[in-house]
């Protein structure tokens, strides 16, 4: 039976439990004192007229009329006292309880739309200090949560639209071999392979963009001298250059403070550096410099700074701030043909960002591009 009362409570809104236990803690409580004030009031009042009489006052015919008098009204004043303590405290009470759950019924109902799809729903502050940090934290929820929503969308729609066209191109292709339109020379199965290259060139970096964006990869930080990647990297990447093509050269100083970074990432973003420069540099040179950035020159915290610097063509003025947007390509078609994907320098930018860096570009058409980013010191 008790139990039956027990879970009956425990199904009533928190507004009525929380009214329910108040009025229990004051029914408690002034049932107590009115518990204790008629057992022991009219006792001590005897007590009190039997002291009188010791003194010598003459109360032997009035003793029980003042008795009677002092309980009535003892009585009736416990009642009006109680009556007033009880609504005042009642209402007092049912203030509070609304006061505590309009906050909680205004969560429930924003985090019930933003479960919906209502992303953009916010939880307004409260004036409950505790309330109010569970407002913050859902509401920084919220904008991350808003924030990778977007980038899936744009991620979606930018990918839609990268793969249209290498499978336009296949399709054209393989319809007109399959309706003999065209004849099937090996320039055309270089054209497809060309593609399928594309679309398996574009699934990588994509694959590696989401995992760098989603913070997935695994990025092992610790102090390394970064000399000798520079060296061997300059030394792998002369190989590759033609003869008429431009030089290749080390501008770093014999000793380079140690920085904290993963050595594997660094060398992706190098080899992402070196390979767009060698691809936009037809003569002049490329040069791989490094070293201590002043000291309080751009940050509170000690950095190293490495720079790719080339004499390609360089970037337009208005084209600077995308570079480093995904799939942005300098002239769409030439670099399409070239092979880009447009994803690299986004994906470089995101790994020196979780390195604790950040990497810049400068840029003049027609006179080459530096671009140039800054790592922790250890
Ligand atoms: P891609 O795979 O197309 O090279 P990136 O993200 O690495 O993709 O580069 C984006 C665009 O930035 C390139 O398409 C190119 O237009 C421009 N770019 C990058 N590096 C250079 C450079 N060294 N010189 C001139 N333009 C560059």
């Amino acid at each position: 039976m008790r139990k039956t009362g027990w879970r009956k409570m425990r199904a009533l809104p928190l507004a009525s439990r929380l009214l329910l236990s108040h009025l229990l803690v004051m029914i408690v409580g002034v049932g107590t004192l009115v518990i204790i004030g008629k057992l022991s009031s009219p006792r001590f009042f005897v007590t009190r007229l039997q002291q009188l009489e010791g003194r010598g006052v003459l109360l032997r015919y009035t003793r029980t009329y003042l008795v009677d008098v002092f309980q009535t009204t003892w009585n009736r004043s416990t009642f009006w006292s109680v009556i007033a303590g009880a609504t005042a405290a009642g209402g007092l009470s049912y203030w509070i309880s609304q006061r505590i759950v309009k906050p909680l019924t205004q969560i429930e109902q924003v985090t019930q739309k933003f479960a919906s799809g209502e992303l953009g729903e916010r939880l307004p502050a409260s004036g409950i200090p505790e309330i109010n940090r569970l407002a913050n934290s859902f509401n920084r929820m919220a904008v991350s949560l808003e924030d990778v929503e977007r980038r899936r969308r744009e991620l979606v729609s930018d990918l839609t639209h990268e793969l249209r066209t290498p499978l336009t191109v296949l399709r054209g292709y393989l319809e007109e071999l399959a309706t003999e339109r065209i004849e099937a020379t090996p320039e055309v199965y270089r054209q497809l392979a060309r593609e399928t290259r594309r679309l398996e060139r574009l699934i990588n970096d994509l694959q590696e963009l989401s995992k760098a964006e989603a913070g997935y990869l695994p990025i092992k930080l610790e102090s390394v001298n970064l000399r000798p990647l520079l060296v061997s990297l300059v030394q792998r990447f002369a190989d590759q250059l033609l003869e008429d093509g431009p030089i290749l050269r080390l501008e770093c100083p014999d000793q380079l403070p140690k920085v904290l970074a993963d050595i594997d990432r660094v060398e992706q973003v190098l080899v992402n550096l070196l390979g767009n420069a060698l691809t936009y540099t037809k003569a002049g040179s490329i040069t791989v410099s490094a070293g201590k950035e002043l000291e309080g020159v751009k940050s509170s915290v000690s950095r190293l700074w490495i720079a790719v610097t080339d004499t390609g063509v360089g970037i337009a003025p208005e084209d600077l701030p995308h570079v480093f947007e995904r799939f942005w390509r300098g002239e769409k078609s030439r670099n399409r043909d070239s092979g880009g994907t447009g994803i690299g320098l986004a994906i470089s930018q995101r790994l020196i960002e979780l390195q604790g860096g950040e990497i810049e570009v400068e840029s003049q058409v027609a006179v080459g591009s530096t671009f140039r980013f800054y790592l922790p010191l250890a």
